[in-house]
């Protein structure tokens, strides 16, 4: 062969070879469907038992921070209560969606911490929906001579909070629960909320893992929050009230040693949902928290949720969160800021045997996946111009010429 005719011969098998490549960049506009038809999608799993769905309410509560959940098996739990205007806005809320004007009463509560935006109206639910278990912070309430009931109960060195409105909801956690304890994720006798008389696969099976505080103390009042997860139905949600960067590096270091519980936390762990700690406040959602709890296909389906009130004065949530997220590949529409939105209700249902995060009556779909179509675009595009191109030009070398040119 000439070597004008080898070089038309390369820029033949080079076109080729673009337009190869072309073909399967222009495919990864089709990901989801390529990875459906594969049988690559997550949800293309066994199907589930029929059960009733689950219910979270994100309640527009300004700046501040509550969550009602009704879980499948018709228990509910309270995170938190907004600040001390919320109580009518809330009880009113929480009467017509979740008690629809019947008597009732929670089965859990949990205040995160010990902050006015946390417990301000808490003590006002309470009164008058009274509640079996009740999650407290260990802090001990000091206001003005208070004698605090739960003295006993605190763990190790704890600290004091010396504000009435604190005060106020220890105060009425005693009054108004048939039990209070200490959140504490290394305690069994609390750290896992489970449906009573059900296995793991049963239809309606749930479980709320708490994943910290491991510690007994800690400097900022935002860290003795509890990390939390809610699982049904393979659907995850995490709630972190206001963890900050001491409580989510406890909680990422512990996913990193992976002992016990925080053995699930591998490379493939995701949750569906992520309601973003202190409000979207950059002291808070570091991006090794985040990356722990979702893996780079996953964050395409990840929902966010961020309860804040308009105009505030903190500038939450901080733009660095907001590109934080955007960065990992969190579709703007899956942010959902209570400022803009207000309340937001998530729901887990199960169609056809199929598991689906619903948020406000709209489907979220999981983009959660086995393999990747783009892993496998690129390793396609690599073989693609070595067979085409690399391979016959070596092969059109001459072995004499090799020697030749040794010599
Ligand atoms: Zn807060």
């Amino acid at each position: 062969m000439s070597k004008s005719q080898r070089k038309r011969h390369l820029l033949l098998r080079l076109i080729i070879a673009i337009v190869i490549a072309l073909l399967l960049a222009g495919s990864l506009f089709f990901t989801d469907r390529i990875e459906s038809a594969l049988g690559w999608k997550e949800d293309s799993a066994i199907p589930l038992p029929n059960a009733k769905e689950l219910r979270v309410h994100f309640i527009d509560v300004g700046q501040a921070d509550s969550c009602v959940i009704e879980l499948p098996d018709d228990r509910k739990m309270i995170i938190d209560g907004g600040d001390v205007d919320a109580a009518a806005g809330l009880i009113d809320y929480i009467d017509s969606n979740i008690f629809e004007g019947q008597d009732g009463g929670f089965d859990f509560a949990i205040l995160t911490h010990s902050d006015a935006d946390h417990c301000g109206s808490l003590d006002d639910v309470i009164s008058r929906y009274p509640v079996e278990v009740f999650y407290r912070p260990n802090v001990l309430a000091s206001y003005s001579g208070f004698d605090d009931p739960g003295k006993e109960q605190l763990n190790g060195e704890y600290s004091s909070k010396n504000t009435k409105v604190y005060k106020e909801v220890i105060d009425a956690a005693y009054k108004n629960s048939d039990s209070v304890v200490v959140t504490d994720a290394d305690d069994d006798t609390c750290n896992v909320i489970r449906p009573e008389g059900l296995q793991q696969g049963d239809a309606g099976y749930y479980e709320i893992n708490f994943f910290t505080p491991t510690k007994d103390s800690y400097k900022d009042w935002n860290d003795y929050s509890p990390i939390m997860i809610l699982e049904y139905a393979g659907k995850r949600i995490v709630f972190s009230g206001d963890a900050e960067k001491e409580n989510e590096a406890e909680f990422v270091d512990l996913a990193k040693k992976g002992q016990g519980k925080f053995s699930r936390f591998d490379e493939n762990f995701t949750v569906d949902v992520i309601k973003l700690g202190h409000h979207g406040s950059d002291t808070s959602s570091s991006r090794e928290y985040l990356d722990t709890l979702t893996t780079p296909d996953s964050c395409a389906s990840l929902v966010a949720v961020i309860s804040c009130g308009a105009g505030n004065s903190y500038g939450h949530p901080k733009p660095e969160v907001l590109a934080r997220l955007a960065d990992m590949g969190v579709k703007e529409d899956n942010i959902l800021r209570t400022d803009i939105v207000g309340s937001v209700l998530i729901s887990v249902k199960i169609e056809n045997g199929i598991a689906s995060v619903v948020v406000n009556d709209k489907t979220i779909t999981t983009v959660r996946s086995r393999h990747s179509w783009k892993k496998t675009v690129i390793i396609l595009i690599t073989v693609d111009f070595a067979v085409i191109i690399i391979l016959p030009e070596l092969a059109a070398v001459p072995l004499s010429a090799k020697k030749k040119r040794r010599k």
